[in-house]
């Protein structure tokens, strides 16, 4: 089948069944993350591996050891200290760490990703043990290639890379933003089943404008301030040049770079080679998938939705942009398409009469005379309560970062004008949410369907209990890079966002939209992967952005790619 994506299937053993080629012997083997099984060792495999005698009696099956691991872990007194000892096991045994993470994805997830990964990359140069992934400094200038050539594995399919400048809402954390890279494949790994010798976290030490980390005499990064301009765009450039001379056949996703940054290298590179921007186009599909479900549950079809998105940053704008694509594929054209879609800044409605600084946001602003034909003429009347009251919404998105902008007024004003308003605070950490679920529902007298960013308890109201489903970008970027991946796409394209939403919102079950969730739960997080990348490979085949898949079906080979934590017969070479 092609694009093999199961380096731990390389031979066939007699019965045909699968085997591991495992190249270590003795003590080295015990050190070796993705061959060492410890306890689960048999005694047969002791006796042919020459580590007799190095390990305690008894063999342990793999459930035994992930219970024991889980338990150890979850023993630890606070969420850094279990992503402190997640990580140690990670470094120690592989196939076990994603065992641990598989089977308890839910509660593990903000533990390896957000918000617990924020902190660890705060503390990194305290907390460090052992490096995991690349770090690419402007020293390995005119050598990037061959730095890059020290990765531990060959055949890399999927990078992840970040400058380190906006860590998740933490802003420039140095070197310490290796934790994010490192978290995202973690997640990967673990809902797509991309193997992780497959896959390569890098951070790109451009150096730091930190303060705090110049100063730390511990800090473990480049310790010069931010390279910027030419100078960057060289490095970055030499990289990536370096990426698709080694990793030829690599999906590059690129990671919490600032704004305006992150907008230029997805445009420059997008033709160059498979690339991505989670922050932009992840939680674009996610956002849309939410409003594809929640167009089921309100029976307003998409053509019909008016969506106002609060926030006109790398979040606001890819949503911005992520509906446009889905509206105009169910049928929207022209200006309707258009004005479908409003966006505010913190200067309010973006029009093009004001001047709009950042290129990016000017794409998405409306005329100064749509604006005034629909009451929103006066630039210093075009705030949230003024555009809600003006256009109506359907929809809308908080992606602007601030707390509580999300008010009582407003909320009501759009809850007077729609029948069921679809609410979507998706600002992150918790402490940034534009309005709190349980409000949107008191408000709207049960009225409003809810997505969060960060997650949230269920609501009692009204003797019901409504269950918040979170817009996590989890849900999205494991399936495009392993649909990509699965048949060797060319070029990632806003249309594969688009089906990636699409599928995202058909495995939200009516028994899911009853209870007034718009998500699936995370615990199903591998078989709506499955799903989602079947969807971007057959738009990947129907754009021509991959050739069709030679003999078998695209189900199959998306399940065959999988890679579910388990240890295989082990032949020794
Ligand atoms: P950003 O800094 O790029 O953008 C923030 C935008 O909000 C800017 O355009 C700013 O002008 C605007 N803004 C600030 N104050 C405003 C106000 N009072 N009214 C209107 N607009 C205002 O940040 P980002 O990367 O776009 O992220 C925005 C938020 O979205 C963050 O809180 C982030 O955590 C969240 N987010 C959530 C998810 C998710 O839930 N899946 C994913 C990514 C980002």
């Amino acid at each position: 089948m092609k694009n093999q994506l199961r380096p731990d299937r390389p031979l066939v053993g007699s019965d045909g069944g699968a085997e591991l080629a495992v190249p270590f012997r003795g003590r080295e083997l015990l050190t070796h993350p993705m061959y060492n099984r410890s306890t689960a060792f048999t005694v047969e495999e002791r006796q042919l591996l020459g580590i007799e005698g190095l390990l305690p009696h008894a063999v342990s099956s793999l459930d035994q050891q992930s219970r024991r691991a889980y338990e150890n872990v979850m023993r630890k007194p606070d969420a850094l200290e279990r992503y402190i000892g997640l990580a140690a096991l990670q470094d120690r045994n592989e196939t076990l760490f994603y065992r641990v993470l598989v089977d308890h994805v839910e509660e593990l997830m903000p533990i390896v990703y957000t918000p617990t990964v924020g902190k660890a990359c705060q503390e990194y140069s305290r907390i460090f043990r052992r490096a995991r992934g690349m770090h690419i400094t402007p020293e390995h200038r005119g050598r990037i290639r061959e730095v890059l050539s020290n990765a531990p594995f060959e055949d890399v399919r999927l990078i992840v890379a970040t400058d380190n400048e906006r860590i998740l809402g933490l802003g420039d954390q140095g070197a310490g933003g290796i934790g994010i890279p490192i978290g995202k494949l973690a997640l990967y790994t673990a809902a797509a089943g991309i193997h992780p010798a497959q896959t390569l976290p890098i951070s790109l030490d451009v150096g730091t404008d930190n303060p705090a980390l110049l100063t730390d005499d511990l800090y473990l990064g480049w310790r010069h301030a931010r390279l910027r301009g030419p100078q960057y765009d060289s490095l970055v450039d030499e990289f990536v040049q370096a990426v698709k001379d080694l990793f030829p056949r690599a999906l590059l996703q690129w990671e919490d770079f600032k704004k305006q940054v992150a907008f230029d290298l997805l445009d420059r590179y997008h033709d160059q080679l498979p690339s991505f921007n989670d922050d932009i186009q992840g939680t674009a599909a996610v956002a849309a998938a939410g409003v594809v479900a929640a167009s089921r549950r309100t029976g307003i079809p998409l053509t019909e939705q008016r969506i106002l998105i609060l926030g006109a940053g790398a979040a606001g704008i890819g949503i911005g942009r992520q509906l446009q694509d889905l509206l105009g594929a169910a049928g929207l054209s022209g200006d309707a398409l258009h004005w479908a879609v409003a966006v505010l800044d913190s200067k309010g409605l973006l029009v093009a009469d004001s001047h709009i600084r950042d290129v990016y946001k000017r794409q998405l602003a409306w005329s100064p005379e749509h604006a005034a034909a629909v009451g929103l003429g006066d630039p210093t009347r075009r705030g949230l309560l003024e555009s809600v009251k003006a256009l109506k919404p359907t929809v809308l998105i908080g992606a602007s970062g601030q707390p509580g902008t999300f008010t009582e007024e407003v909320v009501r004003a759009m809850a007077e004008r729609v029948e069921m308003p679809v609410i979507f605070p998706m600002s992150n950490p918790t402490s940034q949410c534009e309005a709190v679920p349980a409000d949107l529902i008191a408000w709207t007298h049960g009225k409003a369907l809810v997505a969060t960013g960060s997650p949230f308890k269920p609501v009692h109201y009204g003797g019901t209990t409504i269950r918040v489903g979170q817009g996590n970008n989890a849900y999205i970027f494991p399936g495009v890079g392993l649909g990509v991946l699965v048949v060797g796409a060319r070029r990632v394209t806003d249309a594969m966002f688009s089906r990636a939403a699409e599928a995202l919102a058909a495995c939200v079950s009516e028994a899911d939209l009853a209870t007034g969730a718009l998500y699936p739960p995370l615990s199903e997080i591998r078989s709506v992967t499955a799903r989602i990348a079947v969807a971007v490979a057959e738009e990947a085949i129907r754009s021509g952005d991959a050739d069709p898949l030679e003999g078998g079906c695209l189900d199959e080979a998306v399940r065959f790619a999988m890679w579910d934590p388990a240890y295989l017969p082990i032949r020794a070479v």
